[in-house]
């Protein structure tokens, strides 16, 4: 039986992290609003855990990062390592590259570490204080019932929630839920999907307490990171061939403790308190695009609207930055009653270049490592060395990925790579450094 219930300001499908974010900050300004999430359980799933600096400068915005500072790890640098592997699969060490945080303008030049599922907690004790939030779980949204197509227009959904379908109205309605989007096929976008010719194996396991920076190591056929959690966990991740994974299964659980044990023997007893490969996860990387975020009154964000290769810790990040902006821009909606949908083309117009340039970035930086030949690590051990001894291109590569700025690649970069280590490195830089930093007026334009 379908019954309606009345109107909330903003319905959002979701409550993953993205969907959570949005929600703390829309009630948090008391507009009215609904998160329907189908999951009863926090998620047995790993997700990401890596925290930008771009996300941690949003949760200041929102009075929450000192919270989040609390139950996370600082990793200001990510400790990178070629390593030579022989045939008798001895390893050794063969470029060191640290990749710093630390040469950030930011109030967070590090990246943060913290469990997901701790992450979402957080967010929605604090979105539960506000009498303007709703939470409805388990739910699940099941499609629209009434569009206006002519207006683009969503008005009613229908939702199944505590044994009844009830018919729900809002003014706006946002997808957040994550991949297989059911809002993102009512607005009928179009998909493109990129798939990669490796998978990874992830898992977190307990480490030594001293063990808290985080590493990376590839050989010309192996890739492991390891990134340290709170509570002396460790998260890594193995890349694998598609197929791999069965052929480890069958051989047993030796097969997963090998690497780990080579590349990082400081981590021996901790890998080996996996027992069973159930607490392994396959990984299958996969990249979606779509042209548009934004349809009439509805908008998706996060994984509904671009899924990005993991290889750069950026998706939980571009779907928390994505709640951010939208969150603001529908703030300032209301406070201005401003509610012509076609504002949302605000939003749009910010994450989408963004969230496009660091999907490019995320699925270069997969293909970096994505064939298993000597020469292959020889070139990739060449371009890290350039990339790492010019500081423009550090400083651009940090930024870049930090989401606090951008600072587009260009023709002169390709002589800062080829040409002597500190050339056109001067007073012009130190400015330039923070001319390319996001100010208000880039994250939220219609601010005028
Ligand atoms: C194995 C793995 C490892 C990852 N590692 C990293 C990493 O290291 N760093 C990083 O930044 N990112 C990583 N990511 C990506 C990151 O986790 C996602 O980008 C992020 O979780 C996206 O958040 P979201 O809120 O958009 O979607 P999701 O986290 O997918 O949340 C969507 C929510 O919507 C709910 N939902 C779906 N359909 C419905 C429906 N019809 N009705 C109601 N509720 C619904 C789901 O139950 C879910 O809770 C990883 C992802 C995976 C899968």
């Amino acid at each position: 039986m379908s019954q309606i219930l009345s109107e909330f300001d903003v319905v959002i499908i979701g409550g993953g992290i993205g969907g959570l974010t949005l929600s703390l900050k829309l009630a948090q300004a008391n507009i009215k609003v609904l998160v329907i999430e189908k999951e009863k359980q926090p998620g047995k799933i790993y997700k990401g855990e890596l925290l930008q600096p771009k996300s941690l400068e949003g949760f200041q915005e929102m009075g929450i990062s000192d919270m989040v500072v609390n139950e996370s790890l600082s990793l200001p640098v990510i400790h990178t390592y070629e390593m030579k592997e022989k045939k008798d699969g001895s390893l050794e060490e063969g470029l060191y590259i640290p990749l710093e945080y630390e040469r950030l303008h930011s109030q967070f030049p590090e990246a943060r570490m913290i469990p997901h599922e701790k992450l979402k907690k957080l967010v929605l004790d604090q979105a539960r204080k506000y009498d303007s939030f709703h939470y409805w779980n388990p739910a699940t949204f099941e499609g629209f019932t009434e569009m206006d197509e002519k207006n683009e227009q969503f008005n009613k959904a229908n939702v199944q929630f505590e044994n009844e379908v009830i018919e729900v109205e809002a003014k706006f309605f946002v997808g957040a839920e994550g991949r297989s989007s059911l809002m993102r096929k009512a607005m009928n976008q179009h998909v493109i999907t990129t798939q990669y010719n490796h998978q990874f194996l992830t898992v977190t396991f307990p480490r030594p307490e001293n063990f808290t920076e985080a590493r990376m190591y590839a050989s010309h056929k192996s890739f492991i990171g390891l990134f340290p959690l709170p509570d002396n966990q460790v998260r890594s991740v193995m890349l694998i061939k598609p197929g791999e994974y069965k052929q480890m299964k069958k051989q047993g659980l030796e097969s997963f403790y090998e690497p780990f044990e080579r590349f990082e023997p400081a981590l021996k007893d901790g890998v080996r308190a996996i027992e069973s490969w159930k607490q392994i996860q396959l990984m299958i990387p996969i990249r979606h695009n779509i042209n548009r975020y934004v349809k009439g009154n509805a908008a998706i964000i996060g994984d509904a609207a671009h899924t990005v290769h993991p290889m750069a810790g950026e998706g939980m990040n571009l779907a928390i930055q994505d709640a951010i902006v939208l969150g603001e821009l529908y703030v300032w909606m209301f406070r201005e009653n401003q509610l012509n949908p076609k504002h949302l083309k605000y939003y749009e117009k910010v994450r989408k270049k963004r969230s496009d340039r660091l999907s490019r970035l995320s699925h270069m930086s997969a293909i970096a490592y994505a064939w298993p030949y000597k020469w292959y690590q020889k070139g990739r051990m060449f371009a890290l060395k350039r990339l790492e001894r010019h500081p423009i291109l550090h400083y651009k590569h940090m930024l870049n990925i930090s989401g606090v700025g951008w600072w587009p690649y260009n023709l002169l970069d390709g002589f800062r790579f080829l040409g002597p280590r500190n050339a056109y490195v001067n007073n012009w830089f130190t400015q330039k450094k923070r001319s390319v930093i996001f100010d208000k007026k880039d994250d939220y334009p219609w601010l005028k």
